[in-house]
């Protein structure tokens, strides 16, 4: 109808098509208003304990990483599959065994970009995509996130990975576990 009028009157046409999107907003808006007075409806921080409690999220949602340290074997597979290089893996032999002792294992989260491409050549799936889905930091150093530093139960997403965690283990001058070569190393 309105392009009807907009034929015959183009300036009457416009009058009503504005009004009539001025209002169509006006009403959106008061809805919305409406439904913050309803006694039911709580804040964010009312719904969610976050950051002490995880949000929850879908099943695959690709947060930040879960990574477990007893038993990546140090086969670089996930490093090499990342297409921006932030996987820096340290490592060194174990002495009268095969294989090699994670020294280090450290993903950059000012460069990644959670594409799970890590996650697939994983020969002993050890490496996922988890649910925390932000790490507040004040310095890039914040970002580097060391997770044989870690302890495990953070490391592998039983607890939150949150900032204090990632500050502490930059204290931590070893691994906290001597990895899948524990037994033969020590
Ligand atoms: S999620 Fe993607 S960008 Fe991030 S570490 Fe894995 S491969 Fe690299
Ligand atoms: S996380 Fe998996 S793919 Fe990456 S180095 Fe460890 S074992 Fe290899």
């Amino acid at each position: 109808m309105v392009t009807a009028i907009k034929k015959s009157w183009p300036w009457l046409g416009n009058i009503i098509e504005t009004v009539s999107t001025v209002a169509h907003g006006l009403w959106v808006t008061l809805r919305m208003w409406v439904r913050t007075l309803r006694p039911e409806r709580k804040a964010f921080t009312e719904l969610f304990e976050y950051p002490e409690l995880p949000v929850p999220v879908s099943a695959r949602y690709r947060g930040f990483h879960r990574f477990d340290l007893t038993t990546c074997i140090a086969c670089d597979q996930c490093a090499k599959a990342c297409p921006v290089d932030c996987i820096y893996i340290g490592k060194e032999r174990v002495e009268g065994a095969k294989g090699f002792k994670v020294t280090g294992f450290t993903i950059d989260y000012s460069k990644c970009m959670f594409c799970a491409l890590c996650v697939e050549p994983c020969p002993v799936d050890c490496i996922f995509m988890g649910a925390n889905h932000d790490l507040s930091c004040y310095s890039r150093d914040g970002c580097l996130v060391d997770f044989s530093r870690l302890p495990l139960d953070v490391a592998w997403g039983r607890a939150t990975l949150n900032p204090t965690a990632v500050h502490e283990s930059k204290q931590v001058i070893a691994p906290v576990h001597g990895g899948p070569n524990q037994t033969s190393a020590s």
